[in-house]
């Protein structure tokens, strides 16, 4: 567990104050939806806590406790949403992310991690380069009538990088084809890799496999470098918090990274895209951890703490609130006829719809009880639908509204934005 020492000041000088748990004082309208973490409000022992799994953490450290199956369920069952670092960093200036990380990577490392219910979905990115099991010929399907450039023959500035989820699930490539479909109707010079186009690997990091993470964010470095494209545009939540807060650690990056949403933004700003038809719907927002959060651009800090537990060089601090949070809103505030009632929960402080951290495939009913936590404070606005714009989300919030029996919609941002057009 060497790769934990650096983090020894955190693990011990922890205040255990229990502010990971909760929603920032300033910001919680009510005690029903107070509640940051998925994970303590699901399993209620402190060890499903930040805090709680710094004790554990510390535990294995100093060699006091083993790797037994209760300590992975306790470290694997957290969606690493982050919730807990946004609300750490208010009060105090703990790594509660970096270490839920790197415990992950230490298990790995040990041979003790990841959990049975990981393996299917990393064989298939080792063998197919997707989670899916899908083989790499189709990755590029859900293109076929739009004339993008193929950019492994020819040269844009832009590259639209759709990621698996997107490319693959038959009832998902639509908001891949709509984005795509508005960024060539705009006038962009933009292009794809077809079958070339390779995970981005999140979900790989996030379960803890570092050495193949490492494989694929650098072969994916390398292709967007080789492309000479100025801009790398990603409608996944998932691939673009990647891309933003951990790709910077691997190797240079000659190239912009933009999530779809903030590039409409731009294009709805300049007149480039106009509604023209009335949408009257009231709708309401869920911020992606990995766009929220997550997507937050990562201050690269190498240094050590000192005695007193100052940052030696002094290094800024992300405290969450520089994610993409107002593009989705102003998007939605720009189409006739779409009212926004925000949820209690937003921005920094959102909910985890529950699928993130490897959560889905190895705990589906922790996922599935975050995901009616979210639609329970969705339906609380009076919304008719329930939106966002990552397909994780999507899926995990989608299942929980038809088990809810479908008394709220969950709608893709961009399908919204396409009916809006009226064409
Ligand atoms: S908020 Fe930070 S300092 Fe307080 S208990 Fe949680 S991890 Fe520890
Ligand atoms: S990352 Fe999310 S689920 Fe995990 S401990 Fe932090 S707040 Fe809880």
């Amino acid at each position: 567990m060497t790769g934990l020492e650096k983090y020894r000041w955190d693990l011990v000088n922890c205040e255990r104050c229990s502010m990971c748990k909760w929603v920032h004082p300033w910001k919680t309208q009510s005690h029903r939806f107070a509640k940051v973490c998925p994970s303590v409000s699901k399993y209620l022992f402190d060890a499903y806590s930040a805090q709680g799994r710094f004790d554990v953490i510390r535990g294995l450290l100093e060699g006091e406790i083993e790797v037994t199956d209760k300590v992975l369920e306790v470290i694997y069952a957290c969606t690493l949403c982050g919730g807990c670092d946004v609300t750490c960093k208010f009060s105090r200036d703990m790594e509660p992310l970096e270490i839920l990380h790197q415990i992950r990577i230490e298990l790995v490392k040990s041979g003790k991690g990841p959990l049975p219910g990981h393996k299917a979905a990393l064989d298939s990115i080792k063998n197919y380069d997707n989670p899916w099991m899908q083989p790499r010929t189709r990755r590029s399907n859900w293109a076929r009538k739009l004339k993008a450039k193929d950019l492994t023959k020819e040269k844009a500035k832009i590259l639209y990088y759709a990621g698996c989820t997107y490319s693959y699930n038959p009832d998902l490539q639509i908001v891949a084809q709509n984005t795509l479909s508005l960024l060539l109707k705009s006038g962009l010079d933009i292009g794809v890799l077809g079958n070339k186009e390779i995970c981005c690997a999140s979900p790989v990091l996030k379960v803890g496999e570092e050495d193949l993470y490492h494989d694929f964010a650098k072969k994916n470095i390398q292709t967007f470098n080789e492309l000479g494209v100025d801009m790398v545009i990603t409608s996944c939540s998932g691939c673009f918090g990647i891309f933003t807060n951990h790709y910077p650690e691997i190797g240079k990056m000659n190239f912009e990274v933009v999530q779809g949403v903030q590039l409409l933004e731009k294009l709805i700003n300049e007149g480039k895209i106009n509604f023209r038809k009335k949408v009257p719907m009231t709708v309401t927002w869920h911020d992606p951890c990995h766009m929220g959060r997550g997507g937050e651009p990562q201050n690269i800090w190498n240094g050590t703490r000192t005695k007193w537990g100052l940052s030696d060089p002094p290094r800024k601090r992300n405290f969450g609130a520089n994610g993409v949070y107002d593009a989705p809103r102003n998007i939605l505030n720009a189409i006739p006829g779409i009212k926004l009632a925000e949820m209690e929960r937003i921005r920094e402080y959102s909910w985890c719809c529950g699928a993130g951290g490897g959560v889905k495939s190895a705990f589906p009913e922790f996922a599935n009880w975050s995901a009616r936590e979210r639609i329970e404070e969705a339906k609380s606005t009076g919304a008719e639908a329930l939106v966002t714009a990552c397909p994780w989300c999507e899926l995990n919030l989608g299942e929980g509204v038809k088990a809810d029996g479908d008394k709220i919609k969950m709608l893709s941002l961009i399908n919204i934005v396409t009916e809006a057009l009226g064409e």
